[in-house]
């Protein structure tokens, strides 16, 4: 595998499924959510939608069923209940292996962005607590920030103008098909990571640069590119 750290300035980086272990927890809130308006929904179609914001995926749930996009303040309102159900899952968890990937980037002496479709702010207030001195304040796109959610490019489009780096000079870090494919459609080099229960083949679908397993597997290889520059 080339060393892709070589170049770059920056990683963008993805939240859930990336820097937590919270994808279990967002699957079964929306199912739940959107079960209880009487929408038929399964766990697993949630980790396709993973990237969108919140209202991009009650659109698409209510364009299904009830063959109309879903008023903007009633989605507000459905997504707080969705966010209510999440914190009630539990504890938040932090992605094994996030902390040393996070740690190679920085030591590779890349900036590390935030860039994420989740207005979710149990998660995006902990990130300083388990992250400490990574993301620095300000460097972060969340779902508030953009019009356009993944898969479009503007997420990583914005994370880019923070950074004030071309494209050439940034790496995408995901765990979602659309997320690749948003780093994509921005120019980006785009490394996906296994971190849950989709298939491999939908990252190469999505034309992913670099396909990893699992995190910590990522983390490691990183940490030899790093120490290699
Ligand atoms: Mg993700």
């Amino acid at each position: 595998m080339e060393n892709f750290l070589i170049g770059r300035r920056a990683a963008l980086i993805d939240m859930d499924g990336v820097l937590y272990d919270s994808m279990k927890y967002h699957t079964l809130a929306w199912q739940r959510m959107m079960s209880e308006l009487g929408v038929e929904c399964s766990r697993d179609e949630f980790y396709l939608y993973e990237g969108m914001t919140g209202a991009a995926t009650i659109d698409l749930l209510y364009q299904r069923a009830f063959g109309h996009g879903c008023d903007p303040e009633e989605a507000k309102r459905l997504y707080a209940i969705k966010s209510e159900y999440f914190k009630e899952f539990g504890e938040r968890e932090p992605m094994s292996g996030a902390d040393m990937m996070l740690a190679a980037l920085g030591e590779a002496g890349l900036q590390r962005i935030l860039v994420t479709g989740s207005s979710q702010l149990s998660l995006l207030d902990s990130l300083e607590a388990d992250y400490p001195g990574v993301f620095v304040p300000g460097n972060r796109v969340t779902g508030g920030d953009v019009t356009h959610g993944k898969p479009h490019p503007e997420p990583y489009l914005r994370g880019l103008e923070i950074a004030g780096v071309p494209a050439s000079e940034a790496i995408v870090i995901e765990n979602a098909p659309l997320g690749v494919r948003a780093g994509k459609a921005a120019g980006i080099f785009t490394v996906a990571i296994t971190t849950g229960p989709i298939p491999r083949g939908e990252f190469e679908k999505e034309r992913a640069d670099v396909i990893f397993s699992s995190m910590p597997e990522a983390a490691e290889v990183m940490m030899k590119m790093a120490k290699e520059i």
